[in-house]
């Protein structure tokens, strides 16, 4: 499998003027492609700023961070940004989603960035919102859809550019117990549909939903678990959620614009 992250000797240090967060003191991984990985630590233990520095929205202080084989930390402003818009899915806490637009135009909105056509955007994000079980609600607003549906619109929206990662930050933080499953049993069949996945977590109960779980506390790993398959699968209640999988790519190689 190839590598999709690798990170060495990353720290991040916040200057607050008079103080110094020390936010990361040296985290050093890989993560390959087609895994399905927890990043779990307390509040206030690096994983929001680690996230940030993979998904490209910031940068270390010092230390490396490849995806795909290339250093982010060499790579000017505007590559960096084109690389995020190419190759990262984001998916947030509160979903992140623009109240005024439709489930259908949330999920457009990365092709439209990507300069895909009207017609082609508007097909490819009906199949995405299909392909999480909500295609009965393409029009609705935010407001008209319950916390899980939101979720999956957001979980439609960062696939539907063909990123090669998906990072979630406490994606089931705002749902309750049942829909948090619920959203764990999507990303792990995504990720056995091939998707690459990182979830950003604080909860024990949703790590333990995935494949490996790398603890972090105080802005270092201090532990990196691999956890049996069948435990995951178990305790994410195995496949069984409907919906055609046949409009998703699993490559990635399909980048649409330029
Ligand atoms: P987590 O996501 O694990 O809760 P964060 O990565 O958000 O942790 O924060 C790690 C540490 O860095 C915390 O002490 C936090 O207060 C600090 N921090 C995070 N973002 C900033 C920022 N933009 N400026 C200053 N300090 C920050
Ligand atoms: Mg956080």
């Amino acid at each position: 499998m190839a590598v999709m992250f690798a990170a060495r000797n990353v720290t991040k240090v916040y200057d607050m003027g008079a103080v110094q967060v020390h936010a990361l003191r040296g985290v050093s991984f890989t993560i390959e492609e087609g895994e399905l990985v927890a990043i779990m630590g307390p509040s206030g233990s690096g994983k929001s700023t680690l996230m940030q520095i993979m998904g490209c929205l910031d940068r270390p202080t010092s230390g490396t961070v490849e995806l795909e084989g290339v250093d982010l930390t060499q790579v000017s402003d505007d590559r960096l940004a084109e690389i995020r818009n190419r190759k990262i899915g984001f998916v947030f806490q509160q979903f992140n989603l623009l109240p005024r637009l439709t489930a259908l135009e949330n999920v457009e909105l990365p092709l439209v960035y990507a300069g895909v056509g009207r017609r082609e955007r508007r097909e490819r994000a009906r199949a995405m919102l299909e392909a999480v079980g909500l295609g009965q609600r393409l029009d609705h607003r935010p407001n008209e859809l319950s916390g899980g549906q939101k979720q999956r619109v957001a979980i439609a929206r960062a696939l539907v550019n063909h990123p090669a990662v998906i990072l979630a930050d406490e994606p089931t933080g705002a749902l309750d117990t049942a829909t948090g499953t619920e959203i764990m049993q999507l990303l792990v069949r995504l990720n056995e549909e091939g998707h690459t996945i990182v979830i950003v977590t604080h909860d024990p109960e949703v790590a333990a939903k995935t494949r490996r779980i790398i603890h972090i506390r105080d802005g270092l790993i201090y532990r990196d678990e691999r956890l049996e398959p069948a435990a995951a699968a178990v305790a994410a209640g195995g496949p069984g959620q409907p919906g055609p999988a046949s409009a998703r790519a699993a490559g990635g190689q399909e980048v649409a614009g330029s």
